[in-house]
């Protein structure tokens, strides 16, 4: 499934999350919330990873081949597929293959991976950079280790998770908190993405302090690679 971004001062859409589901035979949808807990205990997620990845490649290929145009995709990086060297053969292996400009796809990488070995960590993130990929730092604030990993790891965008905010009733306070974030992430160079973002006010503050990328519920929810090819072309007539 695709979940588009919009740049929220014009409307337009920028790139996209790439977010698995398994299809059962009757139709039925497993969330990935069920079975990435259980690939990331029997460690089948690399291979789920390594597939999902694959897949981006080869739509980014074919939308090229077709004329399509294409905004850059995201695609996640579980912490088990960084836990050896085996990640960077694979992704050179991918852009050999495809050939795909590289600008078209980046890699997130959740927040709780940055807990592990770091010295191997950032030196297979800067190898994945070094191919060419830019790579968030995904579900930022709502681990425990934000200030430190934001200090050493080597990225290019900051993904903010809006849902921390849910459910708070000192409003002010998250706001606080967002936008010293933002304002830290324009220092070091970092571009935002905020994601989970689900009313027009939340948007419109995030526009205000300077974060334009918007990925969330308010623009469009997950979905299929039909829709999302539509919605594609649709917003290039527009
Ligand atoms: P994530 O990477 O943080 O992905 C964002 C999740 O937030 C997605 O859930 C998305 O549907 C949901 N979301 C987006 N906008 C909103 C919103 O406005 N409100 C709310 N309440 N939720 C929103 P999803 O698709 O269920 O994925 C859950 C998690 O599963 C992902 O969190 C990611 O950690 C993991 N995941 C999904 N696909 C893959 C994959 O291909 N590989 C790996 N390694 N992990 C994946
Ligand atoms: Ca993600
Ligand atoms: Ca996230």
């Amino acid at each position: 499934y695709f979940q588009p971004q919009y740049n929220h001062s014009s409307g337009t859409m920028v790139g996209a999350e790439v977010l698995c589901r398994w299809i059962q035979s009757d139709g039925s949808i497993i969330s990935p919330g069920v079975f990435i807990p259980i690939f990331e205990k029997n460690g089948f997620i690399k291979e789920l990873d390594q597939y999902i990845w694959r897949k981006s490649f080869e739509a980014i290929k074919h939308w090229i081949d077709i004329g399509e145009d294409l905004v850059p995709l995201s695609v996640n990086i579980s912490r088990i597929s960084l836990e050896t060297d085996e990640i960077i053969n694979v992704i050179a292996g991918l852009k050999d293959e495809y050939n795909i400009p590289t600008h078209l796809l980046h890699f997130e990488i959740t927040e709780s991976a940055y807990i592990n070995d770091q010295v191997q960590l950032i030196r297979r993130i800067n190898e994945i950079r070094n191919l060419g990929f830019a790579i968030a730092m995904d579900d930022f604030g709502s681990g425990y280790s934000s200030l430190n990993t934001l200090k050493n790891m080597p990225i290019d965008i900051l993904k903010l998770d809006m849902g921390f905010l849910r459910g708070t009733q000192n409003m002010d306070r998250g706001g606080n908190i967002i936008s010293s974030l933002i304002r830290m992430a324009q220092d070091l160079d970092l571009s935002t993405v905020a994601e989970g973002v689900e009313t027009i006010s939340q948007a419109d503050y995030l526009k205000s302090i300077g974060c334009d990328v918007i990925q969330g519920f308010l623009y469009a929810k997950p979905m299929p690679e039909n829709q999302f090819e539509n919605l594609v072309e649709s917003a290039h007539k527009d």
